[in-house]
């Protein structure tokens, strides 16, 4: 049985004090988090380990980074590795996020160096793909993000490709209160779990949970999640308000 994964992008939001707060209020709403619900918060760089001393003992909660670097050390200053990530006991960490696409110009090539070196270090990948709005309304969604996948997942081994999470995030819906429809988001998950069955075999495309992300809320996270390869959401502004988000870890199938 796949994971079902509900997972906060803070993005660039929150002091520490608010973020500090918005954790513990998770944590008291959600003393165990059933079935085997997994929670993931990606939140900034600078409050990973001050997260990691609120989550300590709780296994249902885990931490992401929202990138690390395509290049394992060195002269890069600003820069942060898979193994320094590693090295603090992070386990998780978003790949490809459209905005990084877009704002840091961040290639194919370098996602699979991404998702090569988190692999290196024991850290999941949430990989990022999903089509930009005129593909949507004039172009092929489904061939445009599995051109997504075999552009940085190729180089993997079918072994690393079973250990991916795969988050799906329309770019359309990303930040603009626009959520692909529950038909929409099931069409394009069984597009790319059809892909990865194709490539990599049935068992291994079973296994892989692949997120919805895009104005996920309270109010349509259930219609959502309900979806048979929906297997739980990538929330930004959502994830921000504590009572939004865990409406949401809720909704969780
Ligand atoms: C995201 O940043 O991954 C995202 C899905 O944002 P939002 O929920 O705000 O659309």
């Amino acid at each position: 049985m796949r994971k079902k994964i509900a997972a906060a992008n803070w993005k660039m939001n929150l002091s520490w004090k608010e973020g500090n707060e918005l954790i513990n209020q998770l944590l008291d709403r959600h003393p165990a988090i059933n079935n085997g619900h997994q929670v993931i918060l990606a939140v900034p760089f600078p409050y990973l380990t001050l997260a990691a001393k609120l989550i300590a003992g709780r296994s249902d909660f885990a931490l992401a980074a929202q990138n690390c670097y395509h290049l394992p050390a060195g002269a890069y200053t600003g820069e942060v590795s898979a193994s320094m990530l590693a090295s603090i006991g992070i386990k998780y960490c978003v790949v490809g996020h459209s905005e990084r696409r877009e704002y840091q110009q961040e290639t194919p090539a370098q996602l699979a160096d991404k998702l090569q070196l988190c692999f290196n270090h024991a850290i999941t990948p949430i990989f990022c793909c999903g089509e930009p709005l005129p593909i949507r309304e004039n172009g092929d969604p489904s061939r445009y993000v599995t051109d997504q996948l075999i552009a940085s997942l190729s180089s993997l081994a079918p072994e690393q490709i079973a250990q991916l999470i795969i988050a799906y995030e329309p770019i359309w819906a990303i930040g603009t209160g626009k959520t692909a429809s529950s038909a929409q988001a099931q069409e394009m998950h069984l597009a790319i779990r059809n892909y990865l069955r194709d490539t990599y075999g049935s068992s291994i495309a079973a296994e892989i949970p692949i997120l919805y992300g895009g104005s996920v809320k309270s109010s349509n996270a259930t219609e959502i999640f309900a979806n048979p390869d929906v297997d739980g959401g990538l929330v930004g502004g959502a994830s921000l308000i504590a009572d939004e988000f865990s409406a949401i870890i809720k909704a969780l199938p």
